[in-house]
């Protein structure tokens, strides 16, 4: 029986792999329907290759409905690879039908991480991570694919590790870094991944917020959380037991590997991406995260451990600096400046426990850094 499957966000850089998978497989997997945003040419192409498949574009005053109208036809899966906290919506609404989310959009749970839990149980929902580091997690706890619910496996675990390659600046330091252009920016060393994640990724807000992801998906508490440095991402995680030994989960830096494994879970995912025996990897470097440095790293982090509103402000304020550095407004540096003014600000109180309120906060953050940018 072919998987039927919901692919929201279908025209980015994970839409991409997951419709590779989807075109290596054909005989396993069908797209009954997909979202796309602003790309309509890419979104005709999508819906002339796979004709079956239902349509809507998310920039549509309807999006709500069209969402719904998606999640009425049956799927086995929901993909929800929309960028940034547009995504906590389609996140929600699935939950509520009790669908098993595939979750690309780390920022739902960033913004909405109790709130999406809480959904997600009382439907008998469930989640299964797609970002590498979370799907290298998820499978270091479950040794044979499906067997184990990883929250039960946490208390064998003495840290867990997310690894972050650096980035393009690793090696730039000080009023280069600072300044740092949007060429070099752009330039990931070793992923491809759209705009967004990859200014994310060379701040190392992105490895912030994956530690907020592995918080709420994990249940895991942060003191076991930590992030360290590996240029080559050939290793995604890594679990250090009680005795201190680590065991590691590698495979060449490629996004088909854990959508691949999400995609087929609970069976064993098939072969999507040309084999590399490891005599072909590099030397892996390891090293700690310099936090001075990266202060969108320092400011996530610990904006996840005060909780309530701040991870939700972290990220609607990280969102908007990074428009304004896409759009040559602001240099590179001040993305964490905006993103710690935000967190420093009063705001008015609303309901955490609410997506609504959620997203006044977030809109009250988008504003801060509005409003700063355009003073600049
Ligand atoms: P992308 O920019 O390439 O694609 C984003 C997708 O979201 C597009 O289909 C676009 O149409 C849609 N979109 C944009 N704005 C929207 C809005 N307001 N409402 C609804 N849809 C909207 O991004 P990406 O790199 O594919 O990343 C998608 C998500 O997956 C992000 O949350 C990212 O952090 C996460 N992720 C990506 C990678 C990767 O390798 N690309 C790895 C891990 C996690
Ligand atoms: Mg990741």
């Amino acid at each position: 029986m072919k998987r039927k499957f919901l692919l929201f966000g279908a025209t980015g850089s994970i839409g991409d792999s997951t419709l590779d998978i989807l075109r290596q497989h054909p005989e396993d997997f069908e797209l009954a329907g997909f979202s796309w945003h602003n790309n309509a040419d890419k979104a005709a192409a999508l819906q002339n290759e796979f004709k079956g498949a239902q349509s809507f574009s998310t920039n549509a005053a309807n999006a709500a409905a069209e969402t719904e109208r998606l999640l009425d036809l049956a799927h086995d899966f929901v993909i929800v690879a929309i960028v940034g906290a547009a995504g906590v919506h389609t996140t929600l609404a699935a939950a509520k039908r009790g669908s098993t989310i595939l979750l690309a959009n780390k920022e739902s749970l960033v913004i909405a991480g109790d709130l999406v839990n809480a959904v997600v149980a009382q439907n008998n929902a469930r989640i299964l991570p797609v970002d590498s580091e979370h799907s290298s997690l998820y499978r270091l706890l479950s040794p044979a694919a499906g067997s184990a619910q990883p929250n039960a496996e946490w208390r064998r675990v003495r840290r867990a590790y997310l690894t972050a390659s650096g980035g393009p600046l690793l090696h730039v330091h000080g009023e280069a870094f600072y300044n740092a252009s949007k060429a070099l920016v752009l330039k990931h060393p070793t992923w491809v991944m759209g705009q967004k994640i990859t200014v994310d990724s060379a701040g190392l807000t992105n490895k912030a917020l994956e530690i907020i992801e592995a918080h709420y998906l994990f249940r895991l508490p942060y003191e076991k959380i930590q992030a360290v440095i590996h240029p080559q991402s050939y290793v995604h995680a890594l679990l250090e037991a009680s005795d201190g030994t680590v065991t590691q989960h590698v495979s060449h830096p490629d996004m088909r590997y854990p959508i691949a494994f999400a995609m087929y879970h609970p069976e064993d995912p098939k072969v999507c991406v040309t084999d590399r025996p490891p005599a072909s990897y590099p030397a892996f470097e390891f090293m700690p995260v310099d936090e001075a440095k990266f202060r969108s790293y320092a400011l996530g982090r610990r904006a996840g451990i005060q909780g309530k509103y701040f991870p939700a402000v972290y990220n609607a304020a990280n969102e908007a600096a990074v428009a304004a550095f896409l759009d040559d407004n602001i240099r590179f540096g001040e993305i964490s400046e905006l993103i710690e003014a935000a967190l420093a600000a009063k705001y008015d109180e609303w309901d955490i426990t609410s997506l609504d309120g959620l997203i006044s906060y977030d809109n009250a953050a988008r504003a801060l850094v509005q409003k700063r940018v355009m003073r600049t």
